[in-house]
């Protein structure tokens, strides 16, 4: 089976890009980086190479976060009245859906996610979002509130509140849902009325500077959203630091995010951490399983295992965990694996080969610690950057495959006899981000939502998503919500107004 991408399918758009270079995009235009460097960057279907991306120096990202600090101080985006910035957020996602196909051709080259997925998240999901956080412009608000002053009887006061926007973002994006990151950051800061500077991951920086064309396009001014591509220990370190930067939102690793975190506390920058996962998928012994089997293979196989929120850790009551495992096993045999324009593929490579290397180590550990292959534990052989979907049992609950994040498709199983054996398990890792409770006993699941520790608790379905519900997790897994009013007021401080009335208490 040919594993590699067929480019004579893609849109003329999207080939364009084949052995092009690309710049950085700042102040509404594409500009060379200062220092005239660039890297390379790869399809992972075949390790061959797609185009020169710009590697931004210090210099750039100053010229970036200068533009974003023009465009917010001049109001050119946040003066402009809530309605006019709501049109412009809808006009842009009417663009999304124009440039739909040749946007999703893009992400599944650079990523190697399937096109089917990358239409569907990080273009349609885009455009939900996009449209969600723009009826948002309109609707921010205060509250107004009599006041008590306790220690001044005499006087009369009323109190209000006002939310401002919190002037320019640094946002960094990583590769397993590139655009639909990116404009999970970029959506709650057009609302708002801020200004942003967006820092791709290294390897799927093409459609976030596509986007930002696409932001001019729409009518949104020069200088709110600005993209500087390049390595995250470089251009991604120097923007956080930057004095010029408010507010920080990441999405990636804990280990990062920790850095990030740290370095935002001690500048007093706002920061919305969204981390790493474990998350436990427990399918009790009265669970549909009908739903409960496919769900457990979706919610490790779906995009390769490259999701935070992958159920990566099974958790099956004994009394069905053969009938179970040997489901999941099955789905996992099936999956056709091929290259992510191949609309037929079920399973595309992982983001590049060295991210399959950290893969296949934590298997090998899994191994080493005593684990039982139960399927896949290889990787391709050939080009691209392609694993077999692989399922360890038999691990301690401390091993190191089990404690740790691995982002690929590999799932540990676990047998346990009783409720209290399950949630001790689920919450037996650093980890908070989501969870899934398959059961048709209420009483169950309500103990389930209150005892696990994770932001998000999925009950017969794992990783649903909506925008109207806040996204993240707790404990390791980050801190700070996106989606939701709470992902848009974020990007806001609020200042309080205090009225003395001078016409009695009433
Ligand atoms: P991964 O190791 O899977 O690439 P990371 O969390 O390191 O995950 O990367 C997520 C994003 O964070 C990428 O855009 C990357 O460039 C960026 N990044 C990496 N290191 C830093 C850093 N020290 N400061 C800021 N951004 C970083």
């Amino acid at each position: 089976m040919n594993l590699s991408n067929d480019y004579s399918i893609l849109t003329d758009k999207a080939r364009l890009v084949i052995g092009s270079t690309t710049k950085l995009f700042i102040d509404g235009y594409y500009q060379e980086p200062t220092k005239g460097q660039y890297y390379s960057i790869v399809d992972p279907s075949n390790d061959e190479h797609i185009a020169q991306v710009a590697r931004a120096c210090a210099t750039d990202v100053d010229k970036a976060v200068d533009a974003a600090t023009r465009a917010f101080e001049t109001g050119v985006w946040a003066s402009m009245r809530p309605h006019e910035r709501e049109a412009a957020m809808l006009r842009l996602a009417e663009l999304l859906i124009e440039n739909g196909k040749e946007l999703s051709e893009l992400e599944t080259l650079s990523s190697g996610k399937l096109i089917s997925n990358t239409r569907a998240f990080d273009v349609d999901f885009s455009v939900y979002t996009l449209r969600y956080m723009a009826g948002w412009s309109t609707k921010i608000s205060g509250q107004s509130i009599d006041l008590s002053v306790p220690y001044l009887p005499d006087e009369h006061f009323s109190g209000s509140t006002m939310h401002f926007p919190i002037g320019v973002v640094a946002a960094i994006t990583p590769w397993n849902v590139p655009l639909c990151q990116a404009i999970w950051k970029l959506a709650p800061v057009l609302a708002t009325g801020c200004t942003v500077v967006i820092k791709p991951a290294e390897q799927t920086p093409l459609t976030t500077l596509r986007l930002a064309q696409l932001c001019i396009e729409a009518g949104i001014p020069s200088g709110v959203v600005n993209v500087i591509t390049g390595y995250g220990s470089e251009a991604g370190k120097m923007l956080v630091e930057h004095p010029g930067v408010n507010k920080v939102t990441f999405t990636g690793s804990t280990g990062t995010g920790k850095l990030i975190g740290a370095t935002a506390a001690s500048q007093m920058k706002a920061c919305t951490l969204e981390l790493g996962g474990k998350s436990p998928v427990i399918i009790a012994e009265d669970a549909d399983l009908t739903e409960a089997i496919p769900g457990a293979a979706w919610a490790i196989w779906g995009n390769h295992g490259q999701n935070c929120c992958a159920g990566s850790r099974l958790l099956v009551h004994h009394s069905i965990y053969n009938q179970v495992v040997e489901g999941v096993k099955e789905i996992a045999e099936s999956l056709k694996l091929g290259p992510g324009l191949n609309p037929y593929s079920q399973m595309g490579p992982l983001v590049h080969k060295e991210h399959r290397q950290n893969v296949l180590n934590f298997i090998k550990s899994g191994l080493e610690a005593g684990g039982e292959l139960i399927t896949g534990g290889y990787a391709v052989e050939g080009p691209g950057a392609y694993i077999e979907p692989t399922i360890i049992a038999s691990l301690s609950a401390d091993a190191h495959m089990v404690q740790n994040e691995i982002f690929g498709p590999v799932l540990s199983v676990f047998s346990y006899r009783d409720d209290e054996e399950a949630i001790a398990l689920a919450n037996s890792t650093s980890f908070g981000l989501g969870a899934s409770i398959w059961s048709k006993n209420v009483d169950r699941i309500d103990k389930y939502f209150r005892r696990l520790s994770a932001g998000m608790v999925w009950v017969n379905n794992h990783n649903v998503i909506d925008l109207a519900l806040p996204f993240g997790g707790h404990k390791d897994s980050g801190m700070g919500k996106e989606l939701g009013y709470q992902g848009m007021i974020s990007h806001t401080k609020i200042k309080t107004k205090i009225y003395k009335r001078n016409l009695g208490s009433l």
